[in-house]
Formats: C-alpha cells, sequence, structure tokens
C-alpha cells in the first residue's frame, strides 16, 4: 500500500515541511477551502499572499502536488481519497479538526509542527514548576538551549544577555531612516491568476475582503523568501535594534524586517533566520545590539508567543478584565484613515489599508493604545487584528492582543497596560508637529485624543489597576488634574480622533 500522503496547510509551506527526513518522499495534498477564504473579512492582500504561496508551491514541486479547490477542507480530503499526515495545526480550531479526522481515520498521523524551533514538550518542560513566568527567562534558555549568540557554553557574547538600552532611540531628525528600503517582489503570472480569482469571487460575494490590493510586497516562494531574508541582513539589519521603537510617518518599514509573512507561512525555518543574523554579526560586523534585538524577536517573542497560545489554551481568548465593551467603529473595521484626523493613527491605519501591515510600534503604541484608551471589545479587537494584517494568524493573537496590548488578562502576559500619552507618540515620532492636535493639550479643541484617552482610560479603571504596584504613580497623577471633570465629559463625547 502506498505510503500516506502529507497534507500541507497554507502556513506550513517551505522545505522544513515537505522535504525534511520521511516526508521528502511523500506526495503532497494542498487544498484551498472557498469556505475558509470567505469566513472573515479579510485583508485582500492576506488572500492574495496565500493563495499565491501555494499554488507556486504547486507550481514548483509539479507532479508531486495535487492542488484541490474545494467548499471545504473536508470535501477537498475526500476527493483526494487518499489517507494523510499533517503537521499540528497552527491554531485550537485546526487542532481540533485534525484530531478529528485522525479518529475517523482520514488522517493516519498527526506529526510535530516544524515552523517553531522549541518542541512543544521542551516548553512543557521548561514551564514546569517554574514560579517566575518571564519572556526574559524563556529568550536566555533559547540562546544557551540553540547555542545562539553565545561565548563557551554559557555565556553571552559581549558579555549581556540583553541590549535593550541601546534600542530605544527617539526617531532621527529626518523624514525616513535613510536605509535602503526592503525587498520588493516583481509580480508574475501566478499573481495576474490570482487577483483574476478574487475579483471573481468578490463579485459573486463570496469573499468580502478590506483593503487595498496590492501590489505584493512580501515573499510567497522559497526562493523570494530567501531573497527578503538576505536583502534585509545585508541592508537593514545593522540598524534594526537602535530605531525599533520609533516610528516616521514617511517611512513605513524603517529597519523592521517584514519577514513575519514568510516566516508565518512556514516559508523560512526561524533558526535559519536568526543563524543569517549572528552570521552576519561574526562575518560582517553588524553590531552587536542590532543583531541581538533581532534574535531576541524571532527566537525570543515569536517562540514565546506560539507557546503560550498553547500553554493558556482556547478560553484565554474570552479574557476581559478591563471589562470593555465597546464595538469597533466602522472607520476602524472598513480601515478608513481619511475619517481619522490624528496624525499617527491616520498613518497606521493608512498602513494597515495599503499595506495590511504596520510595524510592531505601530500596533502596540498606537492600534492598540488606542482600543485600550477606547475600550474596544478584546475579543473583536483580536478578530480583526487576525483578519486585517497579512501576517495576522490565530497562534499570534491571544498573548499579542489580549495579553500584551489590551491587558485584558489581568496582567498575565504584560506586567502593566501598553496604555500611553501624546507625550510617548511625540518623543518616539514626527507625527505630533503635523497633527490637528496638541500632545500636550488635556481639553479643548486641540485636545490629543491620546492624551486626554489615557486619563480618561486610568479613571475608568482606576479601581481593576490600584493592586499593581506599577500603575500606582500614574493613577497618583489622576488627583492632581484640576481639570478631570471636563476632560472626562468631552471624552465620552468624543467624534474626532
Ligand atoms: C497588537 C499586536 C498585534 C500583532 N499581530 C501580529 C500578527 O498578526 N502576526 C505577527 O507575526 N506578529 C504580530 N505582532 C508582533 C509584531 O508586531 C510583528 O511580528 C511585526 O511587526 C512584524 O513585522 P516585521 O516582520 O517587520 O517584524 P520585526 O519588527 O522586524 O521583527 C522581526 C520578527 O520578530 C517576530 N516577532 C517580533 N515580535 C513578535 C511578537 N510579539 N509576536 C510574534 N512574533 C514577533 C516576527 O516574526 C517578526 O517578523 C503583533 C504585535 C502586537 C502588539
Ligand atoms: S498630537 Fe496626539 S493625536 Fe496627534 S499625532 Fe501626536 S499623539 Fe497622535
Amino acid at each position: 500500500m502506498a505510503s500516506p500522503a502529507l497534507w500541507l496547510l497554507g502556513d506550513q509551506l517551505g522545505p522544513h515541511f515537505h522535504d525534511a527526513g520521511e516526508h521528502a518522499d511523500r506526495d503532497i495534498v494542498l487544498i484551498e477551502s472557498t469556505r475558509a477564504l470567505g469566513r472573515r473579512r479579510y485583508h485582500r492582500q492576506k488572500l492574495h499572499l496565500v493563495l499565491t504561496a501555494m499554488r507556486a508551491l504547486a507550481e514548483q514541486l509539479g507532479d508531486r502536488v495535487t492542488l484541490i479547490r474545494a467548499d471545504t477542507y473536508r470535501e477537498g480530503l475526500r476527493r483526494y481519497g487518499r489517507p494523510v499526515v499533517v503537521h499540528e495545526p497552527h491554531s485550537h480550531a485546526a487542532d481540533r479538526f485534525a484530531r478529528a479526522l485522525r479518529d475517523e481515520g482520514t488522517v493516519t498521523d498527526i506529526v510535530p509542527t516544524a515552523g517553531f524551533a522549541l518542541p512543544k514538550p521542551e516548553f512543557a518542560a521548561w514551564a514546569r514548576d517554574r514560579r517566575r513566568f518571564l519572556l526574559e527567562d524563556f529568550y536566555r534558555s533559547q540562546r544557551e538551549r540553540f547555542g545562539v549568540l553565545l561565548d563557551g557554553e554559557r555565556d553571552p557574547v559581549g558579555g549581556r544577555w540583553n541590549f535593550d538600552r541601546e534600542n530605544r532611540a527617539a526617531p532621527p531628525h529626518s523624514p525616513t531612516l535613510g536605509v535602503p528600503g526592503p525587498w520588493q517582489p516583481v509580480e508574475n503570472d501566478l499573481d495576474d491568476a490570482v487577483r483574476a480569482d478574487l475579483d471573481r469571487a468578490r463579485e459573486e460575494g463570496r469573499i468580502d475582503p478590506v483593503g487595498a490590493d496590492g501590489p505584493r510586497r512580501f515573499a510567497v516562494t522559497r526562493t523570494e523568501a530567501l531573497h527578503a531574508l538576505r536583502t534585509f541582513v545585508a541592508d537593514r539589519l545593522p540598524t534594526f535594534g537602535r530605531y525599533q521603537d520609533a516610528m516616521l510617518a514617511d517611512d513605513w518599514a524603517m529597519s523592521h524586517a517584514l519577514l513575519s509573512v514568510p516566516l508565518n507561512l512556514g516559508l523560512l525555518d526561524p533558526l535559519e533566520v536568526v543563524a543569517e543574523a549572528e552570521r552576519a554579526y561574526h562575518d560582517s560586523g553588524a553590531p552587536l545590539a542590532a543583531v541581538e534585538g533581532f534574535v531576541r524577536q524571532v527566537l525570543g517573542w515569536r517562540e514565546w508567543i506560539w507557546h503560550l497560545y498553547w500553554h493558556l489554551g482556547p478560553r484565554y481568548l474570552r479574557h476581559n478584565l478591563l471589562a470593555a465593551r465597546r464595538r469597533l467603529p466602522r472607520w476602524w473595521r472598513e480601515l478608513d484613515a481619511d475619517a481619522v484626523e490624528a496624525h499617527c493613527l491616520r498613518t497606521a491605519l493608512r498602513g494597515v489599508h495599503d499595506r495590511g501591515y504596520a510595524h510592531h510600534i505601530q500596533r502596540l503604541m498606537v492600534l492598540g493604545n488606542h482600543a485600550l484608551q477606547r475600550g474596544y471589545h478584546p475579543g473583536e479587537l483580536t478578530d480583526w487584528f487576525a483578519t486585517a494584517f497579512v501576517d495576522g494568524f490565530p497562534w499570534v493573537m491571544p498573548p499579542n492582543v489580549i495579553g500584551m496590548s489590551q491587558y485584558a488578562d489581568g496582567g498575565v502576559v504584560a506586567t502593566k497596560p501598553y496604555a500611553a500619552g501624546g507625550a510617548y507618540i511625540d518623543r518616539m515620532s514626527d507625527h505630533c508637529s503635523s497633527c490637528a492636535f496638541d500632545p500636550k493639550v488635556r481639553v479643548g479643541e486641540r485636545a490629543c485624543p491620546f492624551t486626554a484617552g489615557y486619563w480618561a482610560f486610568l479613571h475608568r479603571n482606576a479601581d481593576r489597576l490600584r493592586g499593581n504596584h506599577r500603575m500606582r504613580r500614574p493613577l497618583a497623577g489622576l488627583n492632581r488634574l484640576r481639570d478631570l471633570d471636563q476632560l472626562l465629559d468631552q471624552e465620552r463625547g468624543r467624534r474626532r480622533f
């Protein structure tokens, strides 16, 4: 009897999924499920990226791959008619589905995913009996476990594990960082075909996407992903760390890697990404602070978020400890940046509309900060982040959105809410000098929605946050505001953002 084929999901597309060990000899089945594409209002470019990546792999591997277009995955597998093995899917729902298929006999085996460096059992062993549960501890153990940036067996190169202090600079006084732009793909026939199919699906009402349609900016094949990685490491990694937390209105990419798409599509192995960065430190003189800052993102944060997703479980998504119940406004859901006056928020939302991308500090300190201050429902917000961004996948969301950005878990992931007023945004960006609002003004026509929103947020949640010692000083600041009542009135009725 022929050995089972390998069913690859749309985020498992690289050779470490299909060419490693016993899988190298397997036939492959890929399924495009129409229902999955239309289930939510995804960003148009996200649909484009996933479909193009799957079809490109099918084209590249030729006869080895059967690509099936079906209404559902179940129907696709039925039509394929052969038993399959599958890598662990990357979401709770898909995991449950794969297990059900295994019980039914359609799936013969579920093998560990190749998309992350640390296997789940090793994380469980690390987490067991641990009283402190911190990213910093996990990150160190990852460096030791994988021998990254080590001097000897256990010591960090440069004598420190963490160069964060060097990596928090305000932006320079120039419109852009002045570094070479990111790698940009050249679209081809496959892009044209996918675009035509998505246009048809939209006309027929099978999908209702948000955001602009292209051009494609992210890698969808292994070759493209390696180009993107190597171009980033050569041109932009040296300035990665220093301006990691900064924002410039006319520089959407700054020194960010733009690798979350190929990483999350499974086109790049995180360990090869880390190795490429480490090589740049040893062989090309890339600054240690920059390389360490980047390694921390990929080997630390990305892996941490992945393991927390499983560790915290599906119920974690329901947390809403700040009782935030406001529906996302229409302009937010429709990515209508023109409806927004606040320069920082407009720039971030326009990035999401135009590219399905905003860099980390825009996600956390502008979009997330706004949602936190205004009390948007964390579950609805999680859905929005998962669908409106090109790199949004279910596993990334709960710890980043429910935990870090919205503090809806009451402090499991973050030690305090990431709420900040306009002064922070003014320090870390060039937005405020050309904004309709003024970061120093709390009340009146020019009152900055972030500055006033920050105080209104603290006031609304004072009782819930009082037990957190890191919030003591900010909460004490509330008592010093002589115009607090006026500010609260103003924010209750605020229409202009
Ligand atoms: C509210 C919120 C929503 C987010 N949504 C997503 C998302 O949908 N998909 C996603 O991949 N990341 C998400 N992140 C994490 C991070 O913002 C993005 O990974 C990053 O902006 C992607 O751009 P980049 O490749 O240029 O990253 P860089 O800034 O260049 O970082 C390098 C890489 O580090 C990894 N990384 C860094 N931080 C994180 C993190 N907190 N979680 C996971 N990976 C991380 C990513 O793979 C990224 O490609 C979110 C963060 C927040 C606060
Ligand atoms: S003034 Fe306020 S709203 Fe305007 S850019 Fe600055 S922080 Fe954003």
